[in-house]
């Protein structure tokens, strides 16, 4: 009947699926991932870049799990940066350009010597299932597939649709088929499925550009890669450039708007497209008292001489984006090798899900990337890595699900978010989106995460001592801050170096240290206790030593808050709970019927549920136990 059969299936090898599939497979699961094109594995549709503000924090995380994505980025990256790196911590992030060729290829070496996993390229059209569980899937060429977990994760091809003006025509991506039948499955089953919208600039020859009208943007010295892993080594960085829009790409995005299928005389777009990384026109529109906008002109890699113009998607047709290219400053000869368009397609509701990304529907089902509503590489791999985990735990049959909380990683409030809230537009993510952001800093990702990566069997021990170690360096280091005592005749030059207050008399090296002007390696040559033989340990352990002392009151002050979070959060809601003896309004039973939180704190982050009846629901739930 089958014609082979795993623990856990991935549809879909993208930034989710990849990280879905080896987390399974790395947990000991026989392991299939399939996809359209083997050629395209971990293809990124958009810009070269992986990180970003919050996102780098995101790929941080993924690392001390025991993902790939960081690893993947330090072994193919050709720029890397810390952005916001004179704002305090909790808005720092990594950024680095990708070669986007290179980091295709390594993902897939990555994935075909990966044990326990196959590839497939073929299409799955429908899911098979039996008594509410999910059984296997079914593809194009009729094949049958059988799998004690499904993981799905389709990006932006279900029923993909591609816009270059008014033309139109069926895709997942530029130049790849759309998955038009899966859709129909989650149809069937009950499952709310909407559209959204996201769209793709330009790529232009670079031989054809005039970088000397440019701003030029360099890689820091030395790089600093994402993964805990990654050894320091010198690599050849290449630059980024920035131009801008002038008034003249204003005016012909104004005078060609009836011809776009956003605002055009026929509106053929009518998904939901991205607030906060929207097209041009959406920005010509939008903000129309904004004189120019930034255009970031990126190198997709080593050996092309394609360029990605950042800032300038659009689904205007062809040549109006000759036009709009050739009015900005350095690309007025620019010839384009792929043209820009907008992409429409189905996402399944993420209010189905549990916060382990199991469909609340059907049983070993999960849903991650791109199909939940979100956008974005980072928000792909990182749900990616909690349902690939959840999948394998589930498929081993272990009573354990894994879920991380809004306190303890970007990922954790990003899924939380999603179940609990849903998507109008896009999902991105944002460091205000995170209530405890001093907490969730991407230097301590490690710290966060590292267990729970050596629990599923994702990192080894060596790997999780080496966290270990490094936290409790931190803390000695920290007590021996709090010993030392520096004398004024030491310690004032520096101090005036730096802009601060001379001592009077004598303070602790930790005083000292507390002051924001006082950088810690302006100290290190008077605190000679402060050392390690290993020389990029010392550096990981002064970083976070420096973040300690130097924010300990707003940390204590978000722990003080994550306190009285995991109050609610630690009482779990019993699955055959009975909502209906509760005495709260019939809407709010409703919803909690429909919604099925896992715990106190959940049911409370609910539209609708008023925070008077969250005493009273403890009350029952306790009773109830
Ligand atoms: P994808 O990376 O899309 O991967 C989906 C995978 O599923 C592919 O491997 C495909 O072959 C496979 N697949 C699909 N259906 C099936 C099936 N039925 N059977 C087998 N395999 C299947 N993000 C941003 O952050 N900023 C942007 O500006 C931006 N612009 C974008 C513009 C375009 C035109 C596109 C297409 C995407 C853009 N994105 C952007 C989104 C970004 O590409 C995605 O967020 C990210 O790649 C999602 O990862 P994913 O793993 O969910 O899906």
């Amino acid at each position: 009947m089958w014609d082979a059969v795993y623990d856990v299936i991935v549809v879909g090898a993208g930034h989710a699926g990849c990280e879905a599939a080896l987390a399974a497979a790395r947990m000991g699961c026989r392991t299939a991932l399939f996809t359209i094109n083997v050629d395209r594995i971990a293809e990124m549709s958009c810009n070269p870049a992986i990180g970003g503000v919050a996102k780098g924090t995101v790929v941080r995380e993924i690392d001390a799990l025991g993902g790939e994505m960081a690893k993947n980025i330090d072994e193919t990256g050709i720029q890397f940066r810390i952005l916001n790196r004179r704002k305090g911590p909790a808005v720092r992030s990594p950024r680095a350009q990708a070669d986007k060729h290179a980091y295709r290829e390594r993902m897939r070496k990555v994935i075909e010597n990966t044990p326990n996993l196959d590839v497939i390229q073929q299409i799955v059209d429908d899911i098979i299932v039996e008594d509410g569980r999910v059984k296997g899937v079914v593809t194009h060429i009729g094949a049958r597939y059988g799998a004690k977990a499904v993981v799905v994760t389709t990006g932006t091809f279900l029923r993909g649709k591609i816009f270059i003006g008014f033309n139109e025509f069926e895709g997942g991506r530029m130049w790849e088929p759309a998955a038009n039948k899966l859709t129909e499955f989650y149809v069937r089953h009950g499952f709310r499925v909407g559209r959204l919208k996201t769209g793709t600039p330009v790529r232009i020859d670079g031989t054809t550009i005039d970088f000397s009208k440019m701003e030029r943007q360099d890689g820091d010295e030395p790089p600093p890669f994402f993964s805990h892993w990654t050894e320091p080594r010198e690599i050849e960085q290449i630059p980024c450039w920035l131009t801008y829009t002038t008034p003249e790409t204003h005016r012909i995005i104004r005078e060609n708007l009836h011809r776009s299928p956003m605002y055009g005389e026929c509106k053929l777009i009518s998904g939901v497209g991205v607030r906060y990384c929207p097209s041009i026109e959406d920005k010509i529109v939008k903000f129309p008292e904004k004189e120019r906008h930034h255009v970031f002109v990126e190198p997709e890699g080593r050996n092309t001489v394609e360029f990605y113009p950042n800032g300038t998607s659009t689904s205007l047709p062809y040549d109006v984006q000759e036009k709009i290219i050739h009015s900005i400053p350095g690309l007025e000869n620019a010839k384009i090798i792929r043209p820009a368009y907008a992409i429409e397609y189905d996402f399944v509701d993420p209010t189905h899900l549990y916060p382990t990304l199991e469909t609340k529907i059907i049983k070993g089902l999960f849903n991650a990337g791109q199909i939940n509503g979100t956008t974005g590489y980072e928000e792909a791999a990182g749900q990616g890595i909690v349902a690939g985990i959840n999948a394998a735990l589930y498929a081993l049959g272990k009573d354990e699900r894994f879920v991380l909380g809004r306190d303890e990683a970007y990922i954790g409030v990003m899924i939380d978010d999603l179940v609990n809230r849903g998507v109008r537009e896009p999902y991105r993510l944002f460091t205000s989106r995170a209530e405890y952001r001093l907490l969730l800093r991407y230097d301590n990702a490690d710290y966060r995460l590292a267990k729970y990566g050596y629990k599923f069997g994702l990192l080894t021990r060596e790997q999780y001592e080496r966290v270990k170690k490094k936290y409790e360096t931190v803390k000695v280091f920290i007590e021996k801050l709090k010993e030392v005592k520096l004398k004024p005749q030491h310690v004032n030059s520096i101090l005036e170096a730096c802009g601060s207050t001379p001592l009077k008399e004598t303070k602790s090296a930790y005083e000292i240290l507390r002051r924001p002007e006082v950088p810690l390696d302006k100290l290190l040559e008077l605190l000679p206790e402060l050392q390690l033989d290993d020389e990029r340990l010392l550096k990981e352990v002064l970083e976070e030593v420096e973040i300690e002392v130097k924010y300990e009151g707003y940390i204590k002050r978000q722990l003080e808050e994550v306190k009285k979070f995991r109050k609610l959060e630690n009482v779990k809601i019993p699955e055959d709970f009975d909502y209906d003896t509760v005495p709260i309004s019939t809407e709010e039973r409703q919803k909690l019927k429909e919604m099925r939180p896992l715990t106190l704190g959940q049911a409370a982050r609910l539209e609708g549920i008023r925070p008077a009846s969250i005493p009273i629901l403890a009350i029952y739930i306790e009773k109830w136990k």
